[in-house]
This record gives C-alpha cells, sequence and structure tokens, in this order.
C-alpha cells in the first residue's frame, strides 16, 4: 500500500503544464499567465497633473502671489504652449504638465479670480506632479510567469495594451463511470439500479479547478464496453474513472487500462476513505482510477486528482495548506490509516473550530455536504479529547467570510 505523501508525489512528479495558449485579456481571468510580461513603454507616459488646479512655475511662486491664467489643459488634451513668466494653466486630474511648469497647484490652496489665482500657500517644485515612468518604467518585468491572473493584473495588462494574454490551456479531462447498476441522469432507476451521480460530481470538481469535463458515459460490467470508452478516454489531456478499481468480481479498470498501454504507478493509498485508488500513466497522460462510493470519489478528486490538474494548468501552489483547529468535543477512532473526517469549521477568535457534523461512514453523502474541512488523522492515533489540535484541509473558501 503506497502512503499519502508518496501518492501525491508521484502522481505531481509525472504531471507537468500541458501547454500555452494565447487568449483574449478578459479570458484569462483565474488563469495562470505563461510568460513574463515586461511593460512596452513607461506609465505614465508623460508627467502629468494628480490634480484639478493649476500649473505654475514655482520659482514664480510665494504665498499672497497673483498669476494669470493663459490656458486650460483639460484630461485628454495636450498643450505645447510653455507657461510664461507669472503665468498658469488651468488643468485637470491626468492631464500632461505643459513646457515650462513644475508644480500644480490644487484648487483649493487658491483664491480665484476673473482670469487670475492667488496663491494661499507655498509651492515647491514638483509638487503634486506624477512623472513619467514612476508607477512602472519602460522594459520592467511587471507581471511574472506562473502569476494568477485577477483584476489588479488584468488592469495593468490592459494598461499596456496586452490584447492577447498567453496563459496556460485548460486541460480537457475525461470522466468515465462503470458498473452495470447506473443509469443516466434522467432516467428512472429501476430496482438495483442508482442513478450515475459520479460523472457528474466529478464533472463539477473538474469545472470548478477550471479545467473542462468531457463526459463518457458509462462503461458497462464488460471488457469490449471498458475497452472502448477508456481507448475514447485516453485521447484528452487527463482520464478520470470511478469505480470497478476494487477486488470485486467485474472490477475490470485496472487490467483493461494495463491493456491499453497504462502504466500503473501505484494501486492501493493508506488513506480512509479512498484507499482502492489506482494512478497509471499513458506517455504524459494520467489516469485516476478513483473508487465508486460517493464520498470516496469525492474525496480522492480533492487529495489526488484537483493538485494534478493545477499543475497541468500552470499553478504551482496546488495542494490545500493545513491549518491548526481544536475539536469541540471528544473523538475515538480505530487505529490503522490516515483517516480524512468531513468537519464542520466555525471561526472564533481567528481559531478554527473543529465539530462533528454527522455519521462518518463513507456510505453517507450527507456529511460531505455539511462539511466544510478535512480532518486529517493520523493512522496511529485512537483518541482526542475536547480542545486538542488536529490538521484541517479548508475546502470552503465562505469560512473565511461573513454575513
Ligand atoms: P465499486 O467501486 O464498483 O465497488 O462501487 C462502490 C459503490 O459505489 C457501489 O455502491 C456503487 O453502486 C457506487 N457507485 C459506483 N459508481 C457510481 C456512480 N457512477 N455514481 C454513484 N454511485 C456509484
Ligand atoms: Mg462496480
Amino acid at each position: 500500500m503506497t502512503s499519502f505523501e508518496d501518492a501525491r508525489r508521484i502522481i505531481l512528479q509525472q504531471v507537468a503544464p500541458a501547454g500555452v495558449e494565447r487568449v483574449l485579456l478578459l479570458d484569462a481571468v483565474g488563469r495562470i499567465i505563461a510568460e513574463d510580461f515586461a511593460a512596452p513603454r513607461d506609465m505614465p507616459p508623460w508627467d502629468n497633473s494628480a490634480m484639478d488646479g493649476f500649473a505654475v512655475r514655482s520659482a514664480d511662486c510665494a504665498p499672497g502671489v497673483t498669476l494669470t491664467v493663459t490656458d486650460f489643459i483639460p484630461a485628454g488634451a495636450c498643450s505645447r504652449a510653455a507657461i510664461a513668466k507669472g503665468c498658469a494653466a488651468r488643468i485637470m486630474t491626468g492631464a500632461p504638465i505643459p513646457p515650462g511648469a513644475d508644480a500644480v497647484v490644487p484648487f483649493e490652496d487658491t483664491e480665484q479670480g476673473a482670469g487670475t489665482l492667488k496663491l494661499l500657500h507655498q509651492v515647491r517644485s514638483q509638487d503634486h506632479i506624477r512623472f513619467q515612468g514612476e508607477d512602472v518604467a519602460a522594459g520592467e518585468q511587471v507581471v511574472s510567469r506562473g502569476t494568477l491572473i485577477l483584476a489588479p493584473q488584468v488592469s495593468l495588462l490592459a494598461t499596456f495594451s496586452a490584447v492577447l494574454v498567453p496563459v496556460y490551456r485548460r486541460v480537457r479531462v475525461a470522466i468515465l463511470s462503470t458498473g452495470d447498476e447506473l443509469v443516466e441522469l434522467g432516467k428512472i432507476p429501476a430496482a438495483s439500479q442508482i442513478v450515475n451521480s459520479n460523472t457528474l460530481a466529478l464533472a463539477a470538481a473538474v469545472k470548478l479547478c477550471g479545467a473542462e469535463p468531457l463526459i463518457l458515459g458509462i462503461a458497462r460490467d464488460n471488457r469490449e464496453s471498458h475497452l472502448a470508452l477508456l481507448s475514447e478516454g485516453l485521447k484528452a489531456d487527463v482520464l478520470i474513472t470511478s469505480a470497478g478499481v476494487s477486488v470485486g468480481d467485474h472490477d475490470l479498470v485496472r487490467e483493461t487500462l494495463r491493456e491499453l498501454g497504462v502504466v500503473e504507478q501505484f494501486w492501493k493509498v493508506a488513506i480512509k476513505p479512498g484507499g482502492p485508488t489506482a494512478f497509471g500513466v499513458k506517455g504524459s497522460l494520467p489516469v485516476f482510477s478513483l473508487p465508486g462510493n460517493p464520498v470516496a470519489t469525492l474525496l480522492t478528486f480533492e487529495q489526488f486528482v484537483r493538485p494534478a490538474l493545477l499543475k497541468m494548468m500552470g499553478h504551482t501552489k496546488v495542494l490545500r495548506r493545513t491549518v491548526p483547529g481544536y475539536l469541540t468535543g471528544e473523538l475515538r477512532r480505530k487505529p490503522g490509516r490516515l483517516s480524512f473526517l468531513r468537519v464542520h469549521v466555525t471561526v472564533a477568535e481567528g481559531r478554527y473550530l473543529v465539530s462533528n457534523p454527522g455519521d462518518q461512514n463513507t456510505g453517507i453523502l450527507k456529511t460531505t455536504l455539511k462539511a466544510n474541512a478535512l480532518a486529517l488523522l493520523p493512522a496511529d492515533r485512537t483518541e482526542y479529547r475536547a480542545g486538542d489540535q488536529v490538521d484541517l484541509q479548508i475546502l470552503d473558501p465562505t469560512l473565511e467570510m461573513e454575513e
């Protein structure tokens, strides 16, 4: 049996960014930029006014002095006329500083007359001017490869006229459920049948990673059906299967994958739930064979598939950080394997308080719905008291928000 850490290490060693594409700036949001971006020009592009006021020659200025207003420069305009001695130009925020001027006096520091202004305070050279290149100098590397594109990056890239942005491409993830007991969503299950919910759950999880799900349908518990659909799945960037990976009589996934040239890297991980997980590769294509139990399917996706998909889409931080949480009640469990407890966490005085929202049996999906975090309980520890510390993975980002 492979340890949890080894399983993740093996997976992350086998996957690499899938490729780069150029997309429209807004389509790059939430994705990872694949090249360094250097500023093609200075920003600001020229010296400009930081205030609505008057562009002046500071040498002419002193408190009480009156200047003659000889020009008006609104934003979007440009004046080539130099400011003469004793004169000023009315100027709006963002407009270029006219020749001769070396400071801006905000309206509120003046007393305005008809075509004149009286200075109320001292004026120093460079006051209220934003200088060319003071934000970004031409050639400066402002967004590094590997950065997540959020609104500030869009703002900067737009400033520099980046119409197309190189980003790591979304990976296409084929999803195959297996089992004779399954019917597709929309069909009424007969006795002994269940709806194929795993395909939808996995597709949702794939989408939430920013990847593209490709639904292959259901492979029936026979070799031909497995061969046909698994070989279809091997045309995607990633293949995920659910069920049929244990030691049941009809568990055909692993042997059919082997037949199709997938080289298994591990089978069975020392975790609970999710033990019978397999991972293999065909060339650079990773294949995840997840257990069929819906709770285990989602948990193993979270622990093994999500980090791989993120890495393939250029993310460098792909694992959820573990943070300390504190139990609100006692807990007893059997020793054996690293366990993932589905827990409900609240925040009080900056600490995560952990409670057990329900039955932890792998058959109980409802507990997954009530959980906003996972507690990782090491294999050997069997008893916990209220107040004891546990390692948490926070799953629900709204935990950091409030009403
Ligand atoms: P297996 O791994 O084939 O032994 O399946 C384990 C359990 O998961 C069984 O109770 C299956 O009915 C259930 N299961 C398997 N595939 C799916 C699926 N696609 N959707 C929902 N439940 C499933
Ligand atoms: Mg089965």
